[in-house]
C-alpha cells in the first residue's frame, strides 16, 4: 500500500496507493469539513492537483448523517470527488465541545452543536460511521486531552486511547472479514502523549503493537510552542514503522510542513490555508500577505509573482482586495485557490527536493524567502 521511493536525511518521499488512486507523499490534504472544501468545487481541487481531501466525521454524522450518505452510494459519489478521502474519527471536534460531552470507558456522549440531540460515539461506532462514508483512510477514535495537562492526566488518557484503538481495530477487522464486497478501506492508529517524551514513547509502542496500516501523531498544534511540537515529532517518528505512512494531524503553517517533513512526516491536513483565504490572508512564497491592507488598493501585481495558479495568472492584488472589501464570494474562491495551490506546490517542491537529495538546501531557502516579507515590513 505504501512505497518509499526516496530518503534524504529523515525526510521521505513515497507513494500511497488507495482504491481511489495514488497519493504522492509528503502530501497535504485540503480539509472538506462538511463534504466540501469551502469555496471550491471538486473540479477546482482536481485542477490544482489535490490528490486527497479530508472529511470531518463529526459534521457529516450530524448533518446530513452517515446513513443518508451511505444510501447515496458513499461520500465520494455524494460529493462528486473521485480521488482518495481520509476521514477523521470525529473525536477531535467532540472533545472540543467543552461542557457538552461526557467521557467514560465505553466512549463519549455528547450533544450536537446544531440542535442539542444526544449522541454516543464509541470506537466501534466511529468505525461504522466511516465505513458508511466509505472513505479510503479511516482514523480510530482517540481522546484528545487539553494541553497543558499533568503527566498523570496524559498517561491515563493515552491508555484509554490505546484501549479504544484495540477495540476499533478488532471491529474494523471483523467488518472487513464479514464484508460481502471488496473492503478497501484502511485504518490508521493515533499516537498521543502530550508533550512528554516518555508518554509519546509509551503511546507509540501501545499503538504500533495493535498494528495499523498507518500512524498519526495527534494532539499537537494545540497552543504549544513550535519548537516543542517539532521536538515531539522528532522524538515520535523514529518509534513508528519505517515502511508505513505517518500523518501529523491538524498541522500547520508552511514552515511547520517543511520542518515536520524534515523529521519524517508524510501527510498533513490543516484548515489554515482555506480559513485564512476567506479572511483575506494570502500565503505566498515571500510570506503572508493581508489583502485587505490599503497598500494593495492600486497594486496591479499578482498575489504571488512566483505562483502560477489561476488566481495569480489572471487577477491583480487590487482586484482581490476589492472583492474582499465588497464581501464578494468570488474573492473567497480566488483566495482559496491560491492558498491551496501554494500549499500543494510547496509539497511538490518538497518531494522534488527529496528525490534530488537536496531537501536541506530547499529547507534553508524556504525559511529565507518565506520570512522575507516579515523582515521587510
Ligand atoms: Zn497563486
Amino acid at each position: 500500500m505504501f512505497t518509499l521511493t526516496h530518503r534524504d536525511g529523515a525526510a521521505r518521499r513515497g507513494v500511497l496507493q488507495t482504491a481511489h488512486g495514488a497519493i504522492e507523499t509528503p502530501a497535504f490534504m485540503p480539509v472538506g469539513t462538511q463534504g466540501a472544501v469551502k469555496a471550491l468545487t471538486a473540479q477546482h481541487l482536481e485542477d490544482i492537483g489535490a490528490e486527497i481531501i479530508l472529511g470531518n466525521t463529526y459534521h457529516l454524522m450530524l448533518r446530513p448523517g452517515d446513513e443518508l450518505i451511505a444510501r447515496r452510494g458513499g461520500l465520494h459519489k455524494f460529493i462528486g470527488w473521485k480521488k482518495p478521502i481520509l476521514t477523521d474519527s470525529g473525536g477531535y471536534q467532540v472533545f472540543s465541545l467543552a461542557g457538552r460531552r461526557k467521557i467514560d470507558e465505553n466512549g463519549v456522549e455528547f450533544s450536537s452543536h446544531l440542535d442539542g440531540t444526544a449522541y454516543v460515539l464509541t470506537p466501534e461506532r466511529a468505525v461504522d460511521i466511516q465505513a458508511n462514508l466509505g472513505s479510503d483512510i479511516a482514523m480510530v477514535l482517540d481522546e484528545c486531552p487539553a494541553l497543558p495537562s499533568t503527566t498523570e492526566v496524559i498517561d491515563k488518557s493515552l491508555e484509554l486511547t490505546a484501549r479504544w484503538a484495540r477495540r476499533a481495530r478488532e471491529h474494523f477487522l471483523e467488518r472487513k472479514k464479514k464484508s460481502p464486497d471488496p473492503f478497501t478501506q484502511v485504518q490508521f492508529g493515533i499516537v498521543q502523549g502530550g508533550t512528554f517524551r516518555e508518554l509519546r514513547q509509551k503511546s507509540a509502542e501501545l499503538t504500533v503493537s495493535i498494528g495499523f496500516e498507518g500512524y498519526a501523531i495527534g494532539g499537537l498544534s494545540v497552543g504549544e510552542p513550535n519548537e516543542t511540537m517539532y521536538q515531539v515529532v522528532a522524538d515520535t517518528t523514529p518509534l513508528l514503522p519505517a515502511g508505513q505512512p505517518r500523518y501529523l494531524m491538524g498541522v500547520g503553517t508552511p514552515i511547520d510542513l517543511v520542518e515536520a517533513v524534515a523529521r519524517g512526516v508524510d501527510m498533513f491536513d490543516c484548515v489554515l490555508p482555506t480559513r485564512n483565504a476567506r479572511n483575506g490572508q494570502l500565503l505566498t512564497s515571500e510570506g503572508p500577505l493581508n489583502i485587505k491592507n490599503a497598500q494593495f488598493a492600486e497594486d496591479d501585481g499578482p498575489a504571488d509573482p512566483a505562483c502560477g495558479c489561476y488566481t495569480c495568472r489572471n487577477f491583480s492584488r487590487a482586484y482581490l482586495r476589492h472583492l474582499y472589501m465588497a464581501g464578494e464570494m468570488t474573492g473567497g474562491t480566488l483566495n482559496t485557490l491560491h492558498n491551496l495551490s501554494f500549499y500543494l506546490d510547496t509539497m511538490r517542491r518538497i518531494r522534488e527536493a527529496i528525490a534530488f537529495g537536496r531537501f536541506e538546501d530547499f529547507r534553508q531557502g524556504f525559511h529565507q524567502t518565506f520570512t522575507r516579507r516579515a523582515l521587510i515590513s
